[in-house]
């Protein structure tokens, strides 16, 4: 009843589409969750985010496991989702979609670690965005999973810019060094968690850091998988 009545004083529009949302729906509406895409079982997304590191950075890379949800164009209802994730202040949906990956790592029984770690922003980048929009993702996900989050295992120490347009060699030497050991020391086992990956580039040099500070282990998980189009 007063939900119904918040709904039709506070009429709430779908982040990607822009259509009034119905009851029962948050943020995204179900044809746009439709029209998203999302790759088939728990596995398919893990296996197409493994295939990227793979061909960019070979094996030695690859993480123990991995999951994502949606394959990625750059255009479209996905691309104004995250747009609003990252850009226009909408962090909730960060949450949404980290509970989204929290249920696909739950469905594929392969929780084989301990800690979360979201890829971080530099500091400046977060004085400027307020928020860090992996941190809700992996807030979300550690809802689902009940594992926690370790936000300080990881700094961002260079501001990299913008990786759009740069190739995946130069991408790497971008996002190399950019990354250094927080104050906290890496758990053993952790899920780095970013929102859209394209090269694998970042996660690849967080994986790096944290490895040296102590994981022995380190899995991938992410929103989406930038496709070549
Ligand atoms: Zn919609």
């Amino acid at each position: 009843m007063i939900e119904g009545l918040r709904h039709i004083l506070f009429p709430e529009v779908c982040v990607a589409c822009r259509a009034l949302l119905n009851s029962g729906e948050h943020l995204v509406c179900r044809s746009c969750f439709t029209e998203f895409a999302p790759y088939p079982g728990p596995a398919a997304g893990g296996e197409a985010l493994k295939r990227v590191i793979q061909d960019h950075f070979g094996q030695a890379e690859l993480p123990a496991e991995a999951w994502c949800l949606y394959p990625y164009r750059g255009s479209g209802r996905l691309h104004e989702a995250m747009h609003s994730l990252k850009y226009e202040g909408i962090f909730p949906l960060g949450n949404l979609f980290g509970r989204k990956l929290g249920e696909l790592v739950a469905a594929s029984r392969r929780v084989g670690f301990d800690a979360i770690v979201p890829v971080p922003l530099h500091r400046l980048k977060l004085v400027e965005r307020t928020y860090n929009q992996s941190e809700k993702i992996a807030e979300g996900l550690s809802e689902v999973l009940g594992i926690p989050v370790v936000k300080h295992a990881l700094v961002r120490m260079r501001y990299t810019g913008s990786q759009t347009g740069l190739s995946s060699t130069a991408r790497r030497k971008n996002v190399q060094a950019a990354f250094g050991p927080g104050r906290q020391p890496s758990p053993a086992r952790v899920l780095v968690v970013d929102d859209v990956v394209t090269t694998g580039a970042t996660m690849v040099a967080a994986a790096g850091v944290l490895r040296g500070s102590g994981a022995l282990s380190v899995s991938f998980a992410a929103v989406a998988i930038t496709e070549k189009t």
